[in-house]
């Protein structure tokens, strides 16, 4: 018990200790720690065992937030051998295919004409069923996974894309991984040469919380992208707290409202007043708006009357595989 004691003090004294900002070279410095704890014999005895223990401990420190610590125990081997698993797994879908990318309609509010369509990937895993991107997507981003996945999606869509009616967009979510990734750029060309997919047809999506990692590397990044020809969309715009005028300096050419502030507006007058802000911002920035999430007659018509220019939600289509949604577009009537 008194062990346990100590070991915790040790640790709050150090992590502490640590915390402290320090003056180096006229700069304040912050840093912090986590700490992995093992003991001998108990858990191993032999340094590299022990060290090894320490590492998995550490790993757990940092995943419950940093400047923490905690100590090795044997269900944490459990806890890694599974998420190393799930790892294994995902790398297994991409070789063998077992993803899919639905497409969800966007659509023009005036005269609900379908003007595109939004990449949603999906897992068709062996046992579990369809997997949701909120059931893996976290996975891919914190391995480092999400770089070939958004690439493959990149150019799934892009193939797609071409079957669609002439100008019908395609849009795909980036991850903030891949918007620092040197090899965006001629990903992204090379997506578009292979499909032979005009940069106009292509959207890109960003998350607003994506934005603020970084300033002049990622606007740097954005602009070159944007001299592609392709379109770039600012997605679930609301959440990310990012101020309104750093929205100025980026080359958007649409604001995608997030789908909470859509389900509220029938509701909530806060709701709806953010709402009518973001598509008076649009309006005065000169962006498109877009509205995620609608799901109810009365919120397309709220939309609407805002002056709304566009509109996405399951009360027009849920997302749907490749195949169907080129069935939709093929019932349209064509277009003039
Ligand atoms: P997102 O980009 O904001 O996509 C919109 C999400 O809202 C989709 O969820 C869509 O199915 C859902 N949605 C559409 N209409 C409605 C509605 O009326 N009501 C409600 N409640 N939800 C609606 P999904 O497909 O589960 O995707 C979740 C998120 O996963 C996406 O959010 C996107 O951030 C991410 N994601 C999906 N595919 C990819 C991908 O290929 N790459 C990356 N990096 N992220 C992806
Ligand atoms: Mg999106
Ligand atoms: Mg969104």
């Amino acid at each position: 018990m008194s062990e346990d004691t100590d070991i915790d003090r040790l640790c709050n004294r150090i992590i502490e200790a640590l915390s402290a900002p320090f003056v180096y070279e006229d700069q304040q410095i912050n840093i912090g720690a986590s700490i992995g704890v093992a003991l001998a014999p108990d858990d191993a005895n032999q340094a590299n065992e022990l060290l090894r223990c320490a590492d998995i401990a550490l790993y757990q420190a940092k995943e419950a937030g940093r400047g923490t610590w905690r100590a090795y125990g044997r269900e944490m081997d459990q806890r890694l051998h599974e998420r190393l698993q799930r790892e294994e797994e995902l790398r297994v879908a991409l070789a063998e295919q077992q993803l899919e990318v639905y497409y969800q309609p966007r659509y023009l509010s005036q005269g609900m004409q379908i003007i595109g369509a939004e990449a949603l990937v999906r897992w068709n895993h062996p046992e579990r069923g369809l997997l949701l991107p909120e059931q893996f997507i976290p996975l891919a981003e914190e391995t480092g996974l999400i770089i070939p996945l958004g690439r493959w999606v990149l150019h799934q869509a892009c193939s797609q894309a071409t079957r669609w009616p002439g100008d019908t967009v395609v849009s795909v979510n980036l991850s903030p991984l891949q918007l620092h990734d040197d090899r965006l750029l001629d990903e992204i060309a090379h997506a578009l040469g292979e499909n032979g997919l005009p940069g106009e047809r292509l959207e890109l999506e960003v998350t607003e919380s994506a934005l603020l990692r970084e300033t002049q590397g990622t606007l740097d990044q954005l602009k070159r992208v944007k001299a592609l020809g392709v379109h770039l969309a600012v997605d679930d715009f609301g959440t990310g707290y990012s101020s309104l005028t750093s929205l100025r300096h980026y080359p958007f050419d649409v604001i995608k409202i997030d789908n909470s502030f859509v389900a509220g507006i029938g509701q909530s007058m806060e709701d709806h007043s953010i709402v009518r802000a973001l598509i008076e911002l649009g309006r005065g920035l000169q962006m498109r708006v877009t509205a995620e999430g609608v799901e109810t007659e009365e919120q397309l018509r709220l939309l609407k009357d805002d002056g709304c220019t566009e509109v996405q939600g399951f009360h027009m289509s849920h997302p749907m595989s490749a195949d169907e949604l080129q069935r939709l577009l093929s019932q349209l009537p064509a277009r003039d």
